[in-house]
């Protein structure tokens, strides 16, 4: 402690010396003794107040800021500036890091997807993360201090907070907008509640396909499994005769079809979901899947419209072959199946001046109204029920075209107008389609 020594001995030089110079004076006086106390006196008071003149250079910059270095003292003061200084900015680091952790941990909760808000005893907001303010409607600072149950008012929502049941979820429409949300609360610290905002919108959404997506299969393979049923009742209670028997099997065979195909096309669409993308560098020449394609048609059309195939000059094509073959045999067979009798089915390649390939699909049949055009791809979705399962449609055909399509990089297009016919174009990207020879190409 060398400024306690350092102190000590200014104060002890000073007494001496104010001691020695009352002695001196006061032996001329005649006044030995009380002049060298005086002079004590004297000396101890100067190191005082030289000592408050320290102190108080040290207290002013004490009650500022502390922006500027602290006042340049020895000793005591010295030592005394240089301790309080050092704690003062080790304090201030302290404060830093802590606002810098804070604000981490509060960007690390803005950055999730789900909304965050904090709610004190009184059910006003403490703090709103930008999502769950996106999500609930509110403004993130504005409405800070705002009692929460004023601004939302699902009725749900105000009822789980006044419930004060801890960590129980609601759902509630999102306040101005289309979508679901789900909302948790759960209790926190003195009467505090967290609460957790989802948007469930898209999850809901997938849910009810999904669950229309079973109905529509069981209902669909439940139709001819009631009427093949029926039919092996029959036949197993009323003598029939041998032309009744044959008529028997061949309905029941025409229903058992019906659900072979519906199971083969969900299988189908099972692999579309779950395969990788089909190969880039797998080349198929677009003649051959074209001649099965025709042969079908023919089989399809037992010679009742008039057809037309033009599948390009050497036109190659990259992908999977199955997957390829479905998509157009589906778009010709349905050109089949819903054009009556002498109407007129074409099949066209095309490739466009960007590269990319079409081939069109074109028929003059009843055509389709343009408010059914947007749901056509979907699963199930028919215009006219009873012709599509009376020519053994499944309903799952565009949905197969579509996920094909969009499997190589392409895209089905479907144009119709009613009375006068339909078009679907079975779009693919450049990189897919090969040429041996240049075939005619037409404008994008
Ligand atoms: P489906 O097995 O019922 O034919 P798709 O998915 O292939 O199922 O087709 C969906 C619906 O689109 C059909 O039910 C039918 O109403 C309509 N459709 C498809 N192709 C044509 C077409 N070429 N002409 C008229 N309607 C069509």
């Amino acid at each position: 402690m060398p400024w306690l020594w350092l102190r000590l001995m200014v104060a002890a030089v000073l007494a001496a010396g104010g001691g020695m110079a009352g002695d001196w004076l006061g032996a001329m006086l005649g006044l030995a003794r009380p002049a060298a106390l005086m002079g004590v006196v004297v000396g101890v008071a100067l190191a005082t107040w030289v000592d408050a003149l320290r102190g108080e250079r040290l207290m002013r910059w004490l009650s500022g800021a502390q922006e500027t270095d602290p006042p340049r003292l020895v000793g005591f003061w010295g030592e005394m500036a240089t301790r309080v200084e050092r704690a003062l900015r080790q304090r201030e680091r302290q404060v830093v890091a802590e606002r810098e952790r804070l604000a981490q941990f509060l960007s690390a909760i803005e950055a999730s997807p789900n909304g965050v808000m904090l709610l004190d005893a009184n059910e006003q907001i403490e703090w709103c993360s930008a999502v769950a303010a996106d999500h609930l409607g509110l403004d993130a600072q504005r409405d800070l201090r705002q009692r929460v149950t004023n601004l939302v008012r699902a009725p749900a929502f105000v009822a789980l907070l006044q419930s004060r049941s801890g960590d129980q979820t609601v759902q509630i429409p999102r306040p101005g907008e289309r979508g679901l949300l789900s909302i948790v609360v759960r209790p926190y610290g003195d009467g505090q509640r967290l609460v957790l905002t989802q948007d469930i919108t898209e999850r809901e959404r997938a849910e009810a396909m999904r669950r229309d997506f079973v109905a529509n299969v069981s209902h669909e393979i439940r139709t001819p499994l009631t009427v093949v049923a029926g039919f092996v009742e029959t036949m197993t209670n009323l003598p029939l005769s041998e032309v009744e028997r044959r008529r028997v099997l061949t309905l029941m065979g025409q229903q058992t079809r019906r659900m072979q195909s519906l199971v083969g096309d969900l299988l189908t669409l099972a692999r579309l979901e779950g395969s990788p993308r089909p190969p880039v560098d797998t080349w198929l020449p677009l003649a051959r899947l074209g001649a099965s394609v025709e042969l079908d048609a023919h089989g399809l059309s037992a010679g009742k419209h008039r057809t037309g195939f033009d599948w390009g000059v050497e036109v190659q094509l990259a992908g999977s072959e199955a997957e390829l073959l479905s998509a157009i045999t589906n778009l010709v067979g349905n050109a089949i199946r819903y054009t009556p009798e002498g109407g007129d089915v074409q099949v066209i390649w095309r490739q466009r001046a960007d590269g990319a390939g079409e081939i069109e699909v074109r028929d003059t049949g009843p055509g389709i109204a343009a408010e059914h055009l947007p749901r056509l791809t979907e699963r199930f979705y028919r215009v006219d029920g009873s012709r599509s399962r009376d020519t053994g449609g499944t309903g799952l055909g565009l949905a197969i075209v579509k996920h094909v399509a969009q499997r190589h990089g392409g895209e089905l297009r479907i144009e119709s107008t009613v009375g006068q016919g339909s078009r679907f174009t079975l779009v693919l990207p450049a990189n897919r389609i090969r040429l041996s020879q240049q075939a005619p190409t037409v404008a994008a």
